[in-house]
C-alpha cells in the first residue's frame, strides 16, 4: 500500500489524472490528510473515489507505539511505530509561543559521532517524507484540539537530514504548504552535522528554514576526534558554506556546542570559539552532554558551562545555554529506542 502522506499536491493531480478524476480533488484530499481525516470521512469526495483511495493507500504508515510525558515540564517523548516494524523517536517540547516537535530523519544515522546515541547502529534507512509529515500528524492527533497544535518544527531527531536530502526537501515543502498544516519555514530548523554541499543546496533548494550546525568544537583537532564527518567537510569548509547560506537567506545561523568533560569545555576553547565566529551572524547554544552508557563521556557540569559562556558573552559571541527539557523520561536522541529494542 502507498503512503497517501508521501504525496504531495503534485503527485496527487498525477494520481488523479490516471484514475480519471478532477484535477481539484487534489487540494481536498491533501487538506484532509494533513487534519489527520480518515478517507472515509473526507466527506466533499465521491464514493467512487473514496473507495478507490482506501484500495491504494494508508492515510498514515506513523502510530505512536509508545509515550513518556515528563512529569516536570510536560515534555512528551514518543516512539513511533513504521509500516516495516521499524521504529523511531520524536519529542514534544511545550514553550509558552507554542509546541515545538522534534522529529527524526531516518531510522539510524551514519555519521557515528562519539557522543550520540542515534548512529550506535549505523544507518538502517532513511525515511520517507510522508513518514516525516507522519511524525507531525500523528502528535498533532495524540494532543487533540485539531490539526495546528504544531507551531514549531526541528529536524534533531535520529538521523541526519542533509544525508537524506531529497525526501527532507520534500517534507519541508509538503509540511510548509498553505494546503496543509501551514507551518512557515521560519518556524523550522534543520540540524546537521556539516554536509557543506548540501548546505549549498539548501540554501538554493528551500532557503528560509533557520540552519543549526552541530559544532562542538572550537577547531579540527578536537572536531576530528568526536565527529568523523569532520575528515570530510572540516570547520573551515563549515564556515564558507553557513556564510553562504546566510547570504542567500538572511538567516543568522545556530551553532550547537555540546560540552564534554576534558574536551571541548576549557576557558581556552571558549575563546578558540569566540574568535572562529567573530563576525558572524550566529548564535551559539551551550548544551549539557546527555551522558550515553556506550560512550562513556562525561558531561561538563554546571560551572565550566557557565564559564564558558561568560568567555563567549565578553567576546560578543551571543550565546545561551540551553534548558534541559523532559530529563526525568529519558536523555539523549536515540536511547530510549535503543532501551525499547533491547527489550
Ligand atoms: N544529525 C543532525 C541532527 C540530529 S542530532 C546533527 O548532527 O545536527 C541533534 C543534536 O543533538 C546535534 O547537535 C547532536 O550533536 C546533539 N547530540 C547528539 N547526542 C547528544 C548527547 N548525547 N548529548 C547532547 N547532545 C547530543
Amino acid at each position: 500500500m502507498l503512503n497517501a502522506l508521501d504525496f504531495d499536491l503534485n503527485d496527487w493531480i498525477d494520481y488523479l489524472a490516471t484514475i480519471g478524476q478532477a484535477k481539484f480533488r487534489a487540494k481536498q484530499i491533501y487538506g484532509w490528510l494533513h487534519k489527520g481525516v480518515k478517507f472515509e470521512k473526507m466527506s466533499n469526495l465521491p464514493n467512487t473515489l473514496v473507495q478507490k483511495l482506501k484500495e491504494d493507500f494508508s492515510e498514515n504508515q506513523v502510530s505512536v507505539y509508545k509515550k513518556l510525558v515528563s512529569g516536570k515540564d510536560g515534555t512528551r517523548k514518543y516512539i513511533f511505530a513504521l509500516q516495516d516494524g521499524n521504529i523511531i523517536e520524536g519529542v514534544l517540547m511545550s514553550y509558552k509561543y507554542g509546541n515545538t516537535i522534534c522529529i527524526s530523519t531516518q531510522v539510524g544515522c551514519r555519521m557515528n559521532c562519539a557522543f550520540c546515541a542515534s548512529g550506535l547502529d549505523g544507518l538502517v534507512r532513511n525515511l520517507t517524507a510522508g513518514e516525516m509529515v507522519g511524525e507531525v500528524l500523528a502528535v498533532n492527533n495524540d494532543l487533540g484540539n485539531g490539526d495546528r497544535q504544531i507551531t514549531n518544527i526541528v529536524l534533531m531527531g535520529s538521523g541526519e537530514p542533509l544525508d537524506n536530502y531529497d525526501n527532507v526537501i520534500k517534507f519541508i515543502n509538503m509540511i510548509s504548504d498553505a494546503n496543509g498544516i501551514n507551518i512557515s519555514k521560519r518556524n523550522i530548523s534543520l540540524s546537521t552535522c556539516g554536509l557543506c554541499d548540501k548546505i549549498y543546496n539548501l540554501a538554493d533548494d528551500l532557503g528560509g528554514v533557520t540552519l543549526t550546525i552541530s559544532l562542538h568544537a572550537p577547531n579540527d583537532k578536537i572536531r576530528g576526534q568526536i565527529m568523523p564527518i569532520n575528515k570530510a567537510y572540516n570547520i573551515d569548509e563549515i564556515l564558507k558554506a553557513v556564510k553562504y547560506y546566510f547570504d542567500k537567506t538572511g538567516r543568522r545561523i545556530i551553532f550547537e556546542y555540546s560540552m564534554i568533560k576534558g574536551v571541548n569545555d576549557s576557558v581556552d576553547c571558549a575563546k578558540e570559539l569566540s574568535l572562529l565566529l567573530k563576525g558572524l551572524p550566529c548564535h551559539v547554544n551551550l548544551i549539557n552532554l546527555n551522558y550515553v552508557k556506550e560512550k562513556g563521556l562525561q558531561s561538563s557540569g554546571k560551572e565550566p558551562v557557565q564559564a564558558f559562556l561568560k568567555v563567549l558573552d565578553k567576546n560578543g559571541i551571543s550565546a545561551t545555554i540551553r534548558r534541559t527539557m523532559g530529563s526525568d523520561i529519558e536523555g539523549a536522541c536515540g536511547q530510549l529506542r535503543r532501551k525499547i529494542l533491547k527489550n
